[in-house]
């Protein structure tokens, strides 16, 4: 189940059914020393369980109930790793709660395991297929859309009264195209453009404009003053005159003109697009990102490991799989880097790591930050626990390649993708890297969506899959009351992706147009 090449997972929880009240635990591996409370609204004080262990008070769902007795200075352990160090002695029977347990410190980075035990390749999934936007370059889009890249933010108001022009009188002529928009943003000036870590927003945003789902057609609409230089947003290779908009230049007389001009090219690569049809493709070529937010205590028992299984799905029908989240994934990183192919791979990951750490020093904090309230509310004690969780998403095959904020992906497999973990950032950061469908998983619940690509959004736990019936496209809830296993879970997203990246069925975000705005990660200073 869980990222680790450790023992396989006992679940000695008591047997319940699907809606059965009786009180029921999770606990992940055997060398763990507590357990998590899966009854939808907790326990009270004085439950006993079959195995004789009584609860001393009240714990949450999703909460941590001691198996036995830890001394002040005693580790806590769940998957079969230290979430904790005791700051008092807990009893045997109570909740495990925050101000508990101590942070443990990160793994040194100078002392990991680089490729040591390289998982064997899994078994090849042959015969899957998707209806896909096959495009010029080779890559497969999983819908069909017009984005307008910008240079600066500001043109985005011009920008989207041209777009609502464009949806108007225009689209309702191409109906091959899914919908037009506009790929805005804050960056572009009023920033130290030559600054090192500026390569970070401009290599995004020159990614972004090439990613499967717009088919290859670029067009820029910038100022003319700006640092960020619209051409440097056109791929090489294609004319910049032809693929930019620029409202200062002079052939514009007043507003009007320059939304004439971006309805023209509009239009012109809209036919384009128009033209485009779905056709089958093998499952290799899906790129799928993977995602979550909103985590709770359940993340790393039902909903990341059912992603994780799909994952090794798709990596065994040769598609590509990127996880990404630096500060969910650092104190998880011993378990990563002897899982790289390659020792190279390793130093990558090692690289990107240390990256984030120096990051995070310069701004006076460290990966602790991490946890939101939600989190805690939710039964995450510290970082270390999320983590643990939140790399379950990777399954279990080789770590085929690394990738530094913003870069395209070029390779097939099992690929970690370095962004932040906050959701938008990485969301923007994993379509710039071409992914053309992500999958999100959530406990606590977010309405969260991508204009740019479809999103499949994974409840963790059923009471929220119930509470948000027309959000939740998936409830991997179903694992912890036993109605489902986590491979059974995994096949069924792993279904679920094929179709939605056919066009077969639409995910809620999708349903409701629900979609976050894009936001680049720039650690770059701004002037
Ligand atoms: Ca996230």
């Amino acid at each position: 189940m869980h990222a680790a090449s450790s023992p396989a997972p006992v679940r000695p929880g008591p047997a319940a059914g699907p809606a059965g009240d009786e009180p029921r635990t999770i606990r992940l591996h055997e060398t763990d020393n507590v357990a998590i409370v899966v009854n939808a609204f907790g326990l009270p004080a004085g439950t006993v369980f079959p195995d004789g262990l009584v609860l001393t008070e009240f714990v949450p769902q999703g909460h941590k109930v001691a198996l036995a007795d830890v001394p002040a200075g005693g580790v806590v352990r769940r998957y079969g790793e230290v979430v904790g160090i005791a700051l008092r002695p807990i009893a045997r029977g109570s909740w495990v709660e925050e101000s508990c347990v101590e942070t443990p410190t990160a793994p040194a980075l100078d002392a990991l395991e680089k490729a040591t035990r390289v998982p064997a390749p899994l078994p090849p999934l042959d015969g899957y297929t998707f209806e896909g936007f096959r495009n010029p370059d080779g890559s497969v889009g999983t819908k069909n859309i017009l984005a307008i890249s910008t240079s600066v933010q500001c043109v985005a108001g011009t920008l989207e009264v041209a777009i609502r022009r464009i949806r108007r009188e225009l689209l309702p002529r191409f109906p091959n195209v899914d919908d037009v928009i506009g790929l805005t943003h804050a960056y572009g000036c009023g920033v130290a453009i030559n600054a090192p870590e500026a390569v970070i927003p401009i290599r995004t945003l020159q990614s972004l404009a090439q990613n499967p789902n717009f088919g290859g057609e670029v067009m820029v609409v910038g100022l003319g003053c700006e640092k960020l230089v619209s051409e440097r947003l056109v791929p090489a290779g294609a004319a910049a005159e032809d693929s930019v908009v620029r409202l200062q230049d002079e052939r514009h007389e007043g507003f009007g003109s320059m939304i004439d001009s971006i309805l023209a090219m509009a239009e012109d690569r809209l036919a384009v697009l128009d033209a485009r049809r779905r056709e089958t493709c093998p499952a290799s070529e899906l790129v799928v990102g993977l995602q979550c937010g909103g985590s709770d205590a359940f993340s790393g028992v039902t909903a990341n490991p059912a992603l994780g299984f799909a994952a090794d799905l798709l990596v065994r029908c040769g598609a590509t799989v990127l996880f990404s989240e630096v500060t969910e994934v650092r104190d998880a990183i011993h378990l990563l880097t002897p899982r790289a192919a390659t020792p190279e791979v390793a130093d990558a990951l090692i690289r990107e790591m240390a990256w984030y750490d120096a990051y995070l020093e310069k701004g006076g904090a460290d990966r602790r930050a991490n946890p939101s309230p939600g989190n805690k509310k939710g039964g995450l004690n510290n970082i270390v626990e999320k983590a643990l969780g939140s790399v379950a998403k990777s399954g279990t095959s080789a770590i085929a390649g690394v990738l530094a904020p913003g870069e395209r992906v070029r390779e097939k497999g099992l690929i970690f993708a370095a962004t932040p973990a906050s959701d938008f950032v990485c969301g923007t950061l994993q379509l710039a890297s071409g992914i053309t469908l992500q999958v999100f998983s959530t406990g606590r619940g977010t309405p969260y969506g991508l204009a740019q690509a479809p999103v499949i959004k994974v409840a963790t736990r059923t009471e929220l899959s119930r509470r948000w019936s027309d959000l939740i496209d998936l409830d991997a809830g179903r694992i912890a009351t036993g109605e489902s296993t986590i491979a059974e879970m995994g096949w069924e997203l792993f279904h679920l992706i094929l179709d939605v990246a056919s066009g077969r069925t639409q995910p809620w975000s999708d349903r409701w147009g629900l979609y976050n705005d894009l936001t680049l990660f720039n650690p770059a200073p701004i002037t």
